[in-house]
């Protein structure tokens, strides 16, 4: 066992659900937590039972009808104080980022990091969350929209940022009022247990000992399921594939319930002719490889002018040859392992199937031991089947075009819509590419790689992606419920739209 691991709270055992300080429980299945750089178990955990999931939801509803009633501001404290916890703990929880995750220590930093901006963010926000005031069209009356608390809110989260998402949902959803149970993946929980020892700790010291913030480790069939179909829950907030957000979205809408769906993305760069390679090719490698390609927003598909094609493909495959894969805490490393050996032959199925659809593979693709690859170039005619699905490895695609419609169009003809970027450094095409006929995705991005999003701007993606968002600007309204009041301070009873009932 790491020191890291005992100075959070992790066992060699550890119950998976919570609803409160004293309040651990697990007891249905029990599974292990794999290090995916080793192949080895480093805890297991105990999943919540349906009667222990029960217990939490309820308690999250008894401790939502308080919590709403606390002032914002006195939330945003609170919540300030998480965002304190996190930073003095910021290298423990990065560790076991990467120890669970397999993303370097260095981008492990980056997402716990992201978790403390968004407590910050999320703090400054508990003295906003403002409505609008309206003209009346009655004299002597005052319309106006007002945001109250919502409910216990459910947050499924995906594996590929085990911190952040929670962050991203949680910590606005707590200065909201709510409450939350959150579900993390199956295949990361123990970074969930161990965030929740860290708030359920500042809870604690503000005298907040039970379900304001929970945790239910289960399966997606288990734990997921039973917070899609429970009526207690008005929000569920899922991340992860396109094919979980259909289940989850079809039926909380059966018991028309609200989603905040952050599904799977196909980014796609353009590289026009006038585009500075200097920036473009660092911001594709690490677009493209960071994470090992197992970020939402890392780069699929490159769409490049055929006029500087060769060059650039020549300087990524030398930049690719250059990166050290490994141990993930290493620092010199720069790519770990994909999550585990199913993924690895995803990839490799795709690598498969691609050759099978005119791809000629320019670059990388072998598997190295279970679960380490070389990241792959692949040079493709277009978006055949397998570049218009989203598999979640290290390879990128390379299609080439004429002109800038064309390239336009290759962008926007996938299925899903969540980030984009466009290299060039011609006003026009600039334009076009943030215009009405441009990028159809919710990121649009100029001269920046389409991974590594500020929280300051409301994040996620259109089509399939879900057409959720969250983390920064007006995101936190879907975390609220809108009221719009009308109030006469007159004497008179004035009809809206001019109407005479008069009697
Ligand atoms: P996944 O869909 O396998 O699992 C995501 C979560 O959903 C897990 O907690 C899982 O247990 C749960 N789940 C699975 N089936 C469920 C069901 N029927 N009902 C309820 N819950 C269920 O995804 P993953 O492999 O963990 O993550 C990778 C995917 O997540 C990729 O597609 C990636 O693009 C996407 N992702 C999207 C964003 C975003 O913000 N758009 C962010 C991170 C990851």
């Amino acid at each position: 066992m790491y020191e890291f691991l005992e100075r959070l709270g992790i066992r060699e055992h550890n119950p998976g659900g919570c609803c409160g300080v004293n309040e651990w429980m697990g007891e249905g299945d029990t599974i292990a937590s794999v290090n995916p750089a080793s192949g080895k178990a480093i805890a297991t955990v105990g999943l919540v039972s349906e009667r222990e999931y029960d217990t939490i939801v309820s308690a999250a509803q008894a401790a939502f009808h308080t919590w709403r009633m606390v002032p914002g501001p006195v939330r945003g404290t609170i919540v300030r104080d998480i965002g304190l916890r996190l930073e003095e703990r910021k290298e423990d929880l990065a560790r076991l980022v990467t120890l669970e995750m397999g993303k370097i220590l260095e981008e492990a930093r980056g997402e716990v990091q992201e978790a403390i901006d968004m407590a910050a963010f999320a703090s400054g926000l508990s003295r906003q969350l403002y409505g609008k005031t309206m003209t009346s069209e009655r004299p002597e009356h005052r319309l106006y929209e007002q945001w109250h608390p919502l409910g216990p809110v459910g947050i499924i989260t995906a594996f590929n940022f085990p911190v952040a998402v929670w962050s991203w949902n949680a910590l606005v959803a707590t200065t909201c009022g709510d409450s939350t149970v959150w579900k993390p993946s199956s295949k990361v929980p123990l970074c969930a247990i161990a965030v929740q020892r860290i708030v359920n700790e500042v809870l604690a010291e503000h005298g907040w000992g039970r379900g304001v913030a929970c945790l239910a480790c289960g399966t997606g069939q288990t734990a997921g399921t039973w917070i899609a179909r429970d009526g207690r829950i008005p929000l569920v907030s899922a991340t992860g594939s396109v094919a979980m957000g259909r289940r989850v979205s079809e039926t909380v809408a059966g018991r028309l319930g609200r989603t905040i769906l952050e599904l799977g993305g196909n980014n796609a760069v353009i590289v026009s002719k006038s585009a500075d390679l200097d920036q473009a090719v660092p911001a594709i490698v690490f677009g493209a490889v960071g994470t090992a390609g197992q970020r939402c927003t890392s780069i699929r598909r490159l769409i490049v002018h055929e006029s500087v094609r060769d060059t650039l493909v020549a300087r990524l495959v030398k930049a690719y040859s250059s990166l050290t894969i490994g141990d993930p805490l290493d620092p010199k490393t720069r790519m770990g392992p994909l999550i585990d050996t199913d993924a690895v032959s995803k990839m490799q199925m795709a690598l498969e199937s691609v050759r099978d659809q005119g791809g000629t593979v320019l670059y990388g693709g072998k598997r190295r031991g279970e679960t380490f690859v070389d990241p792959a170039i692949v040079e493709v005619p277009g978006n055949v089947p397998v570049v218009a699905e989203e598999t979640f490895a290290p390879i990128l695609y390379v299609m080439a075009y004429e002109d800038f419609d064309e390239a336009l169009w290759l962008h926007n003809d996938v299925p899903q819509g969540l980030s984009s970027s466009l290299f060039s450094t011609d006003l026009r095409e600039v334009e076009t590419f943030l215009s009405h006929k441009g990028s159809d995705c919710g990121i649009a991005n100029v001269n920046v790689s389409t991974s590594g999003a500020e929280i300051g701007a409301a994040f996620g993606g259109e089509k399939e992606t879900g057409g959720g968002r969250e983390a920064g600007s007006d995101a936190w309204k879907a975390y609220m419920r809108r009221q719009s009041v009308t109030t006469n301070w007159g004497t008179g009873m004035p009809l809206s739209q001019g109407i005479d009932f008069s009697y």
